[in-house]
């Protein structure tokens, strides 16, 4: 593979790969500690939470490769790379403008953690371009945004994004979560920081939590430094069952999205849906903009019932998606963000936000298009 450029599927499968023992998979490497031999100074002792075991770093191999950056990190949660890259940029004193409605976990570090440390931040829309200089300080030192938000799937005008982060100065961060390499590769595209839960459409499963940090050599090995004294490593099983997902990245989204846009479709139509969020649909208020950048409109969706009791009722009675929070796995998942993912935020916040008691949030897996349709249908009627 080395110095050759492949397709994404092809590196999912191969990138990064060790044949060790002749093993056709990288295996697991379950010690925390490797022989030490002639290291020579600290940086050459092999520890797991040092992040530099073989299965790490195959790993963070595989998923350079598939973010089209020099280096990528992988790391105990989605949260862990979001909170060391932000750290590992950040000092006491500096300000950083930030999507409005960004994942919650986020939000509330930004809002309730990083003030502690002197790091302040101002919300901002995304998808106006004109508003950001205004929101300026002489101490603004970066600017964050999510390829698309949760729960409402707003995309940012990105290539203003990185626009205006290179003429300001900024560093620009990009958690890629909802869209994942498939659908959409920051680094190319010009952002600094690229930043995912793996939990999700990466691995795929729903069966581990996990993170990811990819950028510039420099860049990582910033994070990486900061995130061997944070301590929030990969165990080896999670790296293996993460490596394991990804190889099927590509094939879970070509389902997962082409029936999005079914369900999309649905729900677009129904009298009793007051409004679906739905890039893909050519009357998404986002769909222009995704349309520009992404090669894919991706697997989740939102949709608005008349109440918040509609949308209860509706959860209750789909047999096919799982009641849960968490997103991107192979099964399709269904949440009322307002009992669930944003319980937490007053409801005046929420209704500030667009986000209702009837709305639905939708990830949608890979199970038969006809059973996911009929059942939504079979929902509907009875809601
Ligand atoms: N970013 C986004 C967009 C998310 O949806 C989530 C989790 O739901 C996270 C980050 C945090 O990821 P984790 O739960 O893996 O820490």
């Amino acid at each position: 593979m080395d110095g050759e450029e492949r397709g994404l599927a092809t590196m999912l499968v191969h990138a990064g790969e060790r044949p060790i023992e002749g093993a056709v998979v990288t295996p697991i490497f379950q010690s925390a500690t490797y022989l030490q031999g002639d290291a020579a100074t600290y940086g050459d002792v092999v520890y797991l939470r040092l992040n530099n075991s073989p299965q790490q770093v195959a790993l963070g191999a595989k998923l350079a490769a598939i973010e089209g950056a020099e280096a990528a990190l992988p790391l105990a949660s989605g949260m862990a790379a979001i909170s060391t890259a932000l750290l590992s940029v950040l000092s006491a004193g500096d300000h950083v403008l930030v999507q409005r409605n960004v994942y919650g976990g986020t939000a509330t570090l930004l809002a309730q953690d990083l003030p502690r440390l002197g790091i302040t931040h101002t919300a901002v829309d995304a998808a106006a371009p004109d508003t950001w200089a205004e929101a300026l300080r002489p101490n603004t030192r970066a600017i964050y945004v999510e390829s698309v938000s949760n729960p409402l799937l707003d995309v940012p005008d990105l290539p203003a994004v990185v626009r205006f982060a290179r003429e300001r100065g900024l560093v620009s961060f990009i958690d890629n979560t909802f869209q994942s390499p498939a659908g959409f590769r920051p680094v190319p595209f010009g952002f600094d920081l690229v930043l995912h839960s793996a939990t999700k459409f990466l691995n795929g499963h729903s069966d581990l939590v996990a993170g990811v940090i990819a950028g510039s050599r420099e860049r990582v090995d910033a994070a990486r430094h900061l995130a061997n004294h944070l301590g929030g490593s990969l165990d080896p099983h999670a790296c293996f069952l993460l490596d394991r997902g990804l190889k099927t990245l590509t094939l879970r989204l070509a389902r997962q999205t082409d029936t999005a846009m079914r369900i999309a479709m649905l729900l677009a139509e129904h009298p009793k849906v007051r409004r679906v969020r739905y890039p893909g649909l050519p009357a998404d208020p986002n769909h222009e903009r995704a349309r520009a950048v992404f090669d894919h409109f991706g697997a989740m969706l939102a949709f608005e019932l008349d109440s918040g009791e509609a949308a209860a009722r509706f959860l209750a009675r789909v047999t096919v998606p799982v009641h849960a929070v968490s997103l991107g796995g192979v099964e399709s998942l269904v949440v009322q963000p307002a009992r669930s993912t944003h319980l937490g935020m007053a409801p005046e916040a929420r209704a500030a936000l667009g986000i209702s008691d009837a709305l639905v949030r939708v990830s949608v897996g890979v199970e038969d298009p006809d059973d996911l349709l009929a059942d939504f249908a079979r929902a509907l009627e009875a809601v």
